[in-house]
């Protein structure tokens, strides 16, 4: 348990200001007495000063707001801005992609506050992904726009009774798509005289929305602006998103028109540097033997000491709640050891969700130096003003490149340079980071990644569509063309839809229940056994996973034992315990293909992308010793198998390619099972997703291909577009998955290559080396094959059929077992400061 104890009455009071050294001083003093053999550091950049560039105001901004500005410190805007305000003012959609910090408000803020003031009657829309983001926007646009505009949220959190008055009388509405989905279009009678004027939508860190979530956010845009049409307004779409690979298409995917991007940052940066760290192989070995690395936890907590006692102002992001009190916690014993009694206090966790007061208070204890170290969740990426920071250490990747810059962007000082170090965990994409220092700070490769036309998506979007307003043929080029004509003659079909000679209407009971952060099956909900209390629920179609009887279950930090799991009731009850032991389930799973959308031909190797069913049964469960990953002891399951319709990218091999591998028939699967293994561990590097989002299966000899066969899919009823990202981009991924594998130190496969964490076959076979080539001999038929063209690689897909609406499929099972799988599963995530 931690607290924030010694930020509200700090023990001894701040000590005199001395500055820490420049960044590439403080790392030298940190590695002085590392032999060279032993020093962690993989790679050393340095980012330079980047000085403004500014660029005049444009002629139509008033004066009145330019004053307002001034007085807030902004006497001439950035290249960067003009240009996107210019570009919505002149009514195209815009998205701004630019870095973390650079004022990506005003490109917005600029012509939408000019259209409030010129139409007395216009409307802003800001949607924003958090509830921190939203409260910040809100104060900012209070203090610039004039008081006939009264900016107000229009949440989860809006007491009832301020609901009218939001509607009636503000003219910038801060709200998001949940509300959106929830609460504004269902009634847009109600909201018809905002609706009828508003002028711009505001869609704030748009790369939040991605996957699944993402893509029926899409769905939502597009559903607003149809309604604002049939009120007679054409609102101008304007985003902000984290520098991105290409940030126009995924930006024109999730609104469903085209949007120009702006990606040339006028802003200024201070110098950092920035230092890649891998921690070393240890002694102790893990599953089957693999070598294990110091942990990351342990390293951040080593680098959170070492800068403390260098008086250095540091942040050090963890990925859980328990991690970072354990690394406060390390972090203290080591100052302890070392006789720094004085520092111990000094150090403390933030876990977030506290209330404003308690943030602005943390804000100011590191600003005056009471708090020099803090070990911290994602809470304080963002909707925190921290200045002056002398180094941030990142425990782990954040998932995202979008949030490491994030994160690594709280370090920095106007004068002096600032240090961030990343600390890489045992992982394959960690492992790939700390060596490939290119796709850390060249151009992003990561894209924001949504679908729109899963059906799962898509489906239950008409519904609402229609619901609100009967759609016509007319709107349903907006929702997909082709795509959503098949699938609103499937709901005809299903009795869901009904055809009129005006449209389709909903002719279902009620309204639509779309739940849009779910994935369409029923939540399992997670009740503590003792008091009966809700912890919370997971998501039904990772709950054989993850909350099955026996299983270690991790809720906001905190880690419970599932005592039983119901499946009839959909519940999970469970007990507090904080094991020396995780839990990873083990299943069969069978696969078939339902159709091919693609096919490219690579010489003796062949990709697909298409449509698949996944049946999946989880039969037993291991435990294993936490930090290692050792198995301590297996139980088998009695669980009902489970049917999975998706998409997946899929690799076939020859024979000729196996044999120009040189890998015979005993080594086949297990070479086969490592390349999947570790692609599926990079796919996040260039698609916004993460390992446990994606499933995937290996065989030598796959019964509806014919071949070795390496399939890696969406586990997400659907698909959620991260495979079909894989195979436009399948030269870059297997690239940096052959790199992975072929340069870790390992003997024969470990966690940071080949091994997974949630290996449905206990990691059994995987040959290292096998997989290396197996990868070469692909490599080599794509460098010879051309470059697929932008129209190739964007999936126009053909309408799949679709396996029932709101509920699950029950398509034929396959008759032959694959050989090997990875399970997607819910990892433990920290959802904190999320919109409800
Ligand atoms: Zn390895
Ligand atoms: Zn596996």
């Amino acid at each position: 348990m931690t607290s924030l104890r010694s930020v509200g009455q700090p023990a001894e009071g701040p000590e005199p200001a001395v500055a820490a050294l420049p960044g590439t001083e403080l790392l030298a003093a940190l590695l002085a007495g590392t032999e060279p053999e032993d020093d962690p550091v993989t790679h050393v950049h340095r980012l330079p000063v980047r000085p403004a560039r500014f660029a005049p105001w444009p002629a139509w901004v008033g004066e009145p707001l330019r004053t307002r500005l001034a007085e807030r410190g902004v006497l001439e805007p950035f290249g960067h801005q003009v240009a996107a305000a210019e570009l919505a003012r002149a009514g195209s959609h815009v998205v701004v992609a630019t870095g973390t910090a650079s004022g990506k408000s005003l490109a917005y803020q600029l012509p939408a506050l000019t259209a409030l003031a010129e139409d007395p009657r216009a409307c802003v829309l800001y949607l924003a992904p958090t509830k921190a983001l939203a409260r910040d926007q809100l104060a900012s646009v209070d203090a610039l726009a004039d008081a006939s505009v009264r900016p107000a949220a229009y949440d989860g959190d809006t007491p009832t009774d301020e609901r009218d008055w939001v509607r009636r009388h503000s003219r910038w509405i801060v709200t998001n798509p949940d509300m959106l989905h929830r609460g504004i279009l269902p009634a847009h009678q109600k909201w018809s005289s905002t609706l009828r004027r508003v002028a711009y939508v505001v869609i704030d860190e748009c790369h939040a929305y991605r996957g699944v979530f993402g893509s029926h956010v899409g769905h939502v845009l597009r559903r607003l602006r149809r309604i604002c049409r049939r009120y007679g307004a054409e609102p101008v779409f304007v985003l902000a998103s984290a520098t991105v690979a290409d940030p126009a298409a995924a930006a024109s995917r999730l609104v469903g028109a085209p949007v120009t991007a702006v990606t040339d940052d006028g802003s200024p940066r201070p110098g950092a540097t920035f230092a890649l760290w891998e921690p070393p192989l240890t002694e102790k070995t893990g599953e089957h033997g693999a070598p294990v690395r110091r942990s990351a936890a342990a390293d951040a907590a080593g680098l959170l000491a070492d800068l403390v006692e260098q008086n250095a102002r540091t942040l050090a992001f963890v990925r859980s709640r328990r991690g970072a009190e354990s690394v406060a916690e390390q972090a203290r014993a080591v100052l302890r050891s070392r006789g720094r009694a004085d520092l111990v206090s000094r150090v403390d966790s933030y876990r977030g969700g506290y209330l404003p007061e308690e943030r602005r208070e943390l804000e100011r204890s590191l600003s005056s130096g009471a708090l020099l170290g803090v070990a911290t969740t994602n809470a304080l990426e963002l909707g925190i003003d921290i200045a002056g920071l002398d180094a941030v250490v990142l425990a782990g990747y954040p998932g995202t490149l979008a949030s490491m810059w994030q994160q690594a962007g709280r370090a920095g000082r106007a004068q002096n340079e600032s240090l961030v170090v990343f600390v890489a965990r045992d992982d394959p994409l960690d492992h790939y980071l700390a060596h490939h220092p290119q796709a850390v700070f060249g151009r992003p490769v990561e894209a924001t990644v949504t679908d729109p036309a899963n059906p799962y998506v898509l489906g239950p979007q008409l519904c609402c569509a229609a619901a609100e307003l009967p759609l016509a043929p007319a709107d349903l080029a907006d929702f997909g063309g082709d795509v959503a004509e098949a699938q609103v003659t499937e709901l005809v079909a299903d009795g869901l839809l009904r055809a009129r000679p005006t449209g389709w209407y909903w002719a279902g009971r009620g309204r639509p229940d779309v739940d849009i952060r779910g994935s369409g099956t029923a939540p399992v909900s997670i009740i503590e056994g003792a008091t009966g209390r809700l912890l919370g629920t997971v998501d039904g179609d990772a709950s054989h996973a993850t909350v099955h009887t026996g299983a270690l279950y991790v809720h906001r930090g905190e880690t419970y034992v599932v005592d039983e799991f119901d499946i009839e009731d959909a519940c999970a009850v469970v007990h507090p315990e904080s094991p020396e032991w995780t839990t990873v389930a083990r299943d069969v799973v069978d696969l078939s293909i339902v159709s091919t959308d693609r096919t490219r031909r690579l010489g003796a190797v062949t990709a697909h992308t298409g449509v698949v069913d996944v049946t999946n049964q989880v039969v037993a469960y291991q435990r294993r010793r936490i930090g290692t990953g050792e198995v301590l002891a297996e139980f088998p399951l009695d669980l009902p198998a489970r049917q999975l319709r998706t998409r997946a990218v899929w690799l076939t091999l020859s024979d000729r390619a196996v044999e120009r591998a040189d890998v015979d028939e005993t080594a086949l699967p297990g070479s086969l099972h490592a390349a999947e293994h570790a692609s599926i561990g990079i796919l996040p590097l260039l698609a916004t997703c993460d390992r446990w989002d994606l499933g995937g299966i290996s065989t030598a000899l796959h019964p509806d291909t014919g071949t070795a066969t390496i399939v890696v899919y969406d586990g997400h009823p659907g698909g959620a577009g991260f495979a079909e990202r894989g195979y436009a981009v399948l030269r870059d991924w297997l690239q940096a998955t052959r790199a992975t594998v072929a340069s870790c130190e390992c003997e024969s496969g470990c966690p940071s290559c080949v091994q997974s964490p949630k290996c449905g076959n206990g990691n059994d076979p995987l040959d290292k080396a096998g997989a290396v080539r197996v990868l070469d001999v692909v490599l080599d038929e794509l460098a010879t094959a051309p470059a697929l063209t932008a129209q190739e690689a964007e999936v126009t897909r053909r309408p799949a059929p679709r396996p029932g609406l709101f509920g699950t499929s029950s398509p034929a099972a396959p008759e032959v077992a694959a050989t090997t799988d990875e399970v997607p599963a819910e990892p433990e995530r920290d959802p904190d400061d999320l919109v409800f």
